[in-house]
């Protein structure tokens, strides 16, 4: 490989771009890890040298404006965003995991000018791409033919104020926001990350969060900045069996994700430990006190835990470390106390500052610039205080004598789930929206299942009476599932004649009626199930399903989504599956078979397993369940 090596950035400003701050790691260490991902490992002078390549792609494109990126979660990834950001450009992470028809809008909403993928994700990128759009270039052969690292261009390449991303959350009003972040606030944020966690090139970051989210930026540049490698994780894509043996064999030491994932993770764990992991930190959702005893059971005995509170918006705000040893009380652990460079200001239901309870503004140099081209609700959320920048959080708190915080949850409609940010206005907007829905209105319960995660329910008054075609629940899910990602998708749609009403006209969320706790009635089985026992690979499917979606029986024709399942769910499918068949099965052929007798049948014709190797396969599977019962019952 050549390189083309120059001196590090000299001037102070420029050192506040992430190019600058990578360019300046890659001059001090250039073999070292950057990169150890699923697609491949990458050190910093090949991390450098893509990068230089991508940019010049770019550069030929004659285009100047952002740089949409639907590539898969790893190399390719990080090679693209350091490439446009190189190139002076921002970069807009799109989520293969979405529809497509949303992917198309945020590359029209963010008038993206270029859009790189690669050979996994050429076809989706095509069907994303409008006619007006730009159209899909495949990073692949660039990356495979890159040798050249400008390390001059990179330490100049942009301003420390120019947008870097564009990352796009749930928008109240029905339509996404793209949230605008400068070099500079990516740098702070990345840099109190390192001085925060002592992270050195030692270190290994998990990336679990797709890069269309706020975690993976601190994930990736915390690492980049340090000279630490950043580990990307594809847990939709290869399921969370993986997620433990790679976190276990590429010696994560910083691991942070979402309680949900987590709380899978250790579930999938059993007995077994993750001594590398140094900090367990946690956030986007409520943290609990169980949550502290799992890390110090599983994870290294030095092991500090630690809550993270931020929003896309500013990244963090507001974080409680507990070392090794430390007390902590039953119940929900505090969001602990701002971080360095932000305030966290409590305002009461008048707006006015409140020393003990109120809604948290935060404020810092470092708050993002506002939504991409939506000047009403930027000037809704983001303002100016004695001086500084805000960033108004819907978030309500409670502030102890000590300055420690208390998460006491939202001041609108908000919700989490499974550690996604939801707007219920955005849902109820594309159900609203549909051919044969009048009216909708969409909540958020405490889910039926021992499992007692969030969910969501649809509620519609069907536009021509309860019989209307397009309104029975079957096509109304599929509908927003072309629209919207799977966790914004209601798990139950429940017809009404009417949507009740308080006094007042608004929605009386009380008097909805709960949504059928057990699966919707099957459809009649088709030929091939009618009226037969399940037997053989279908057994070991449905006792599978059982167990994780907390039920007592499933039958040949029913769809693992519509049961309540969800990605992570299926990710605890697949690995009782292929422990229990024995075989490895990759996780898309889950998605894409996802009924009983589907998935059986698939896995049938690729592969039976000998009629003995089942009977084996059913006892391994008890096993596996009593295992589990036990371990639940800790
Ligand atoms: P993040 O990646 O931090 O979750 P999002 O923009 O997706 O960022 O969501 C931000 C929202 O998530 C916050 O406004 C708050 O409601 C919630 N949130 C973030 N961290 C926590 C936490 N540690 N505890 C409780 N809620 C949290």
């Amino acid at each position: 490989m050549t390189t083309t090596q120059q001196s590090s950035p000299s001037s102070p400003a420029l050192s506040e771009t992430i190019t600058a701050g990578f360019a300046a790691q890659v001059a001090n260490a250039p073999d070292n890890p950057a990169v150890l991902a699923d697609d491949g490992v990458a050190t910093y002078r090949e991390l450098a040298a893509n990068a230089t390549a991508v940019a010049a792609l770019l550069r030929d494109t004659g285009s100047t404006g952002p740089v949409a990126l639907l590539c898969r979660h790893g190399v390719t990834m990080i090679s693209t965003m350091l490439g446009a950001l190189q190139a002076g450009r921002p970069y807009v992470p799109l989520d293969p995991t979405f529809p497509a028809r949303r992917l198309a809008f945020q590359l029209t909403d963010s008038g993206a000018t270029s859009l790189l993928t690669d050979a996994d994700n050429g076809p989706l990128a095509r069907s994303v791409a409008t006619d007006a759009g730009p159209a899909p270039v495949d990073a692949d052969p660039v990356l495979a033919d890159a040798s050249t690292v400008d390390l001059a261009g990179m330490a100049t390449a942009a301003d420390p104020d120019a947008t870097a991303y564009l990352l796009y959350t749930s928008g109240s009003t029905g339509t996404p926001k793209g949230v605008r972040q400068s070099h500079r606030n990516v740098v702070f944020g990345a840099r109190n990350h390192i001085r925060t966690f002592g992270i050195t090139p030692a270190d290994r970051t998990g990336v679990l969060t797709s890069f269309g989210f706020d975690m993976a930026v601190t994930d990736t540049f915390s690492a980049l900045l340090s000279g630490a490698a950043a580990a990307p994780i594809d847990i939709r894509g290869r399921g969370l069996a993986h997620l433990a043996g790679a976190l276990d064999e590429r010696g994560v030491t910083v691991y942070h994700s979402t309680p949900t994932v987590y709380r899978y993770l250790v579930a999938s764990l059993g007995e077994r430990a993750l001594p590398r992991v140094r900090v367990v930190l946690l956030g986007g959702e409520e943290v609990t006190a169980r949550d502290v005893r799992l890390c110090r059971r599983h994870m290294g005995a030095a092991c500090v835990f630690v809550n993270g509170y931020g929003a896309t918006e500013v990244s963090f705000i507001a974080q409680h470390h507990l070392p090794p040893g430390a007390p902590v009380a039953d119940g929900v652990v505090p969001i602990g106390r701002p971080l360095e460079g932000i305030e966290v200001v409590l305002l009461d239901r008048d707006g006015r500052e409140s020393a003990t309870e109120g809604e948290i503004l935060a404020r810092s140099k470092h708050v993002a610039l506002g939504y991409h081209g939506r000047a009403e609700p930027s000037a809704a959320r983001f303002g100016t205080l004695r001086g500084e920048r805000t960033y108004r959080t819907g978030d309500l708190a409670r502030r102890a004598p000590d300055g420690t915080l208390t998460f006491l949850g939202r001041a609108d409609r908000q919700v989490k789930i499974r550690g996604f940010r939801v707007e219920l206005g955005e849902i109820e907007t594309c159900l609203a929206d549909l051919p044969g829905v009048a009216q909708a209105a969409v909540v958020a319960r405490r889910a039926g299942t021992g499992r007692g995660e969030t969910e969501l329910v649809g509620y519609v008054v069907p536009r021509h009476g309860a019989t209307d075609e397009g309104a029975d629940e079957a096509t109304i899910r599929a509908a927003l599932g072309e629209l919207l990602p799977d966790y914004m998708v209601p798990r139950a749609v429940v017809a009404l004649a009417e949507l009740p009403l308080t006094v007042t006209g608004k929605l009386d969320e009380r008097a909805l009626p709960a949504p059928p706790a057990q699966p919707p009635a099957q459809p009649p089985p088709s030929p091939a199930g009618a009226g037969d026992e399940l037997d053989g690979v279908a057994a070991v499917i449905a006792r599978t399903w059982c167990t994780v979606l907390d039920l007592p029986s499933v039958g040949r024709a029913d769809n693992f989504f519509d049961l309540g399942g969800h990605s992570l769910l299926m990710a605890l499918v697949h690995e009782d599956l292929e422990g229990t068949l024995g075989r490895r099965i990759p996780m898309s052929d889950l998605f894409a078979h996802p009924t009983v007798g589907g998935l059986a049948a698939y896995l049938s014709g690729a592969d039976l397993p000998a009629e003995d190797a089942v009977d084996a396969a059913v006892e391994r599977s008890a096993r596996r369940r009593q295992a589990r019962a036990r371990r639940a019952g800790r």
